[in-house]
């Protein structure tokens, strides 16, 4: 199908970017365009503008800061998985970037577009919320930051407003941590039937903290809570680790699964215990 009609610019500075969509109702930014122009070719979106981000080189850095990872938005996936930092103070990202659709994707997708479109079906945001990331957005009221916790609300819904655009994914680069990303992949779009990320700090023999999170398979990207409360301040054991995944699912009720021709829930909730389990014994290991 054909895309609606619209308006194009190209902006210069982020600044800019942030006047053309504050002068233009229902203007989109445009990153790497394998989010939104799919979207627009079967109408499911229809911008009657679209503000090019693509000159903005300055967000395509990444870089070690003030303790923390920043990940230039325009960064993108192909980048992202071959980034030796990024492999080293945050494999789960690696792990999720590696993994995304095919060749074409990665090297066109950006992690901007990637965590702001909110597509509670990518692989990235379980990752950004296992390492407890957040975004740096601007907007007409200047500079804010979402933590990852905040910024998933819905299947395309986001805390990010439609005047701001994100400029960078930053990341607390902690000591004795460690992390992974496993998915279970739709054969034909690659789009994971379910992700989990996990996060662990541990100290020997013990885990003093955990963050688990899945995406694919539920309403939108989330936090295991369950699954982590079983974790903190635990010894590592077989027990530890099986009895810890049969929560995945507990917090949920069948509505909070994902229902298509390629997944029901009761397959979506087996599936978030098994990738729970298979994705806490890879980071153990
Ligand atoms: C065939 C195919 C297979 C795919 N497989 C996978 C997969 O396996 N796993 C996966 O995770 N993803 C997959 N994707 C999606 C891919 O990761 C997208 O590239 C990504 O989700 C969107 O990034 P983009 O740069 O292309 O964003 P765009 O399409 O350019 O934009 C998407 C949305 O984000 C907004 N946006 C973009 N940049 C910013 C910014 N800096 N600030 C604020 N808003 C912004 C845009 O306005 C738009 O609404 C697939 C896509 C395709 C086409």
């Amino acid at each position: 199908m054909y895309t609606n009609d619209f308006e194009y610019y190209c902006a210069e500075s982020t600044d800019e970017a942030i006047e053309l969509l504050t002068n233009h109702d229902g203007a989109e930014l445009i990153a790497g365009s394998h989010g939104l122009l799919p979207r627009m070719r079967t109408g499911e979106e229809e911008p009657p503008v679209l503000v090019d981000i693509n000159a903005l080189d300055e967000l395509s850095l990444i870089e070690r800061a003030d303790g923390e990872l920043s990940i230039g938005a325009l960064a993108t996936h192909a980048e992202i998985s071959a980034s030796e930092m990024i492999r080293e103070d945050a494999p789960a990202l690696s792990d999720a970037a590696s993994e995304v659709g095919d060749v074409q994707v990665r090297n066109g997708g950006t992690i901007g577009g990637n965590l702001a479109h909110g597509d509670a079906r990518t692989d990235h945001p379980a990752a950004v919320l296992a390492l407890g990331g957040s975004l740096s957005v601007h907007g007409p009221d200047g500079e804010r930051l979402i933590n990852a916790d905040d910024l998933f609300e819905g299947h395309f819904e986001t805390a990010i407003s439609d005047h701001e655009i994100v400029t960078e994914l930053r990341i607390p680069i902690d000591e004795n941590t460690t992390s992974t990303y496993l998915k279970r992949r739709n054969p034909v779009s690659g789009y994971p039937l379910v992700g989990v990320a996990v996060w662990l700090q541990t100290d020997s023999d013990s885990i003093e903290n955990a963050r688990i999170a899945a995406t694919g398979s539920l309403s939108h990207p989330t936090r295991l809570h369950s699954v982590e409360d079983e974790l903190n301040d635990t010894t590592i054991d077989e027990e530890t680790v099986a009895t810890a995944a049969d929560r995945a699912a507990e917090s949920f009720d069948e509505t909070d699964f994902r229902s298509d021709m390629r997944a029901s829930p009761a397959y979506c909730s087996h599936l978030l215990s098994v990738y729970t389990e298979r994705a806490l014994r890879t980071v153990l290991d």
